[in-house]
């Protein structure tokens, strides 16, 4: 048996470790587990270049690392394992690592989620030269080129948009002959005069040396092959929130992303933080934010139950808070 927390918080990325900062400052010694993929989606990234605070930009698994020791130095007890079981529907609330059961008054859970592949080799091979699932963070590293993105949802439509500001050209690829997405994003996209869209097309390889310079597209009626040059490949075709541990125990909607009400869950004591809760903004300073506001809902609401142990006596702070 391990010990008992004031609080447990789930998943080592921009959320789970702001939240253990700000828990960790406000005295409440949390126990992060951080996973075996701790550091989340930015540990796929090379150049974080819209996190505020770095102007010349910072890579994504120093700005991971630097999160991570800042949660350390406030007292966060750090577990580099994945959860294997929790039972959230009783107080204690009870968390599973490495084979030991820890005990919780209050979870934060900070999972994330994990954009979807193609799973090609090659698309793997240039991840981070070219081949990207994020328009917001690696577009403008192809200002003035050609680009093509993946996907037929309304992700796919948001990201070809937002890419035409800086591309020479966008080239959407669809698989069939119609959108999932809304018709009000569809239209916009199709009505955009630096988008054209390849429809029954698939891409079924990655072509260049150490950087993308083409695509390799098959038609999905006939299964011929053609080449499309492109010095970018965003692969927009969904999102999974990491909720398996968690299903049957809170509520989740119909795509498996926890609920919130800020970020509270349907279950008294469990928080939720990051992409895990979110479809809209899934960026690493929206998550880090809302592992903030996670970390203080926890601490509010551990006070109002009298259950937080040394809280109230904490030290004042002895640098100011942001
Ligand atoms: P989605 O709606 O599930 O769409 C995924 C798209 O990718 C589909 O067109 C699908 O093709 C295609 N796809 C899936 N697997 C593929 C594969 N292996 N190869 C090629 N194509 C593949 O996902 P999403 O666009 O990320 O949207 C998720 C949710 O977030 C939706 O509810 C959406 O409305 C919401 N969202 C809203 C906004 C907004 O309102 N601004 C922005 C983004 C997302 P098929 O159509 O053939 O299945």
């Amino acid at each position: 048996m391990g010990e008992h927390h004031s609080i447990i918080i789930i998943g080592g990325g921009p959320a789970g470790y702001t939240a253990a900062i700000y828990a960790g400052r406000a005295n409440l010694k949390p126990l992060l587990a951080e996973g075996y993929g701790a550091g989340g989606q930015l540990m796929l990234t090379t150049d974080v270049e819209n996190y505020p605070g770095f102007p010349a930009g910072i890579q994504g698994p120093q700005l991971m690392g630097d999160l991570r020791g800042q949660a350390e130095r406030f007292g966060a007890q750090i577990i580099t394992a994945d959860v294997e079981k929790v039972d959230l529907t009783q107080r204690p609330h009870r968390v599973w690592i490495e084979g030991t059961e820890h005990t919780a008054d209050a979870v934060i859970i900070a999972t994330g989620a994990t954009a979807r592949w193609l799973n090609l080799p090659s698309e793997t091979a240039l991840r981070g030269f070219g081949v990207s699932t994020c328009a917001t963070c690696d577009g403008f590293f192809f200002k003035d080129q050609r680009m093509v993105v993946v996907g037929g949802g309304d992700s796919a439509m948001e990201e070809a948009i937002y890419l035409t500001r800086m591309a020479e050209h966008v080239t959407i690829v669809h698989r069939r002959h119609q959108f999932r997405a809304s018709d009000i994003m569809a239209r916009r996209a199709l009505e955009n005069d630096k988008i054209d869209v390849r429809w029954n097309a698939e891409v079924i390889e990655v072509l260049g040396d150490g950087k993308v310079e083409a695509v390799r597209l098959r038609d999905t009626r006939t299964g011929e092959e053609d080449i499309l040059p492109t010095a970018a490949l965003f692969v927009a075709i969904g999102h999974d929130p990491t909720t398996g541990l968690f299903a049957g125990q809170i509520d989740l909607d119909d795509e498996g992303y926890i609920i919130t009400d800020g970020t509270r869950t349907s279950r008294e004591g469990v928080f939720a933080c990051g992409d895990v809760q979110d479809t809209v903004y899934r960026q690493a300073i929206t998550a880090a934010a809302s592992g903030c506001m996670a970390a203080i809902d926890a601490e509010r609401w551990l006070e109002t139950r009298n259950d937080t142990q040394g809280a109230a006596g904490a030290a004042t702070p002895a640098t100011k808070d942001a």
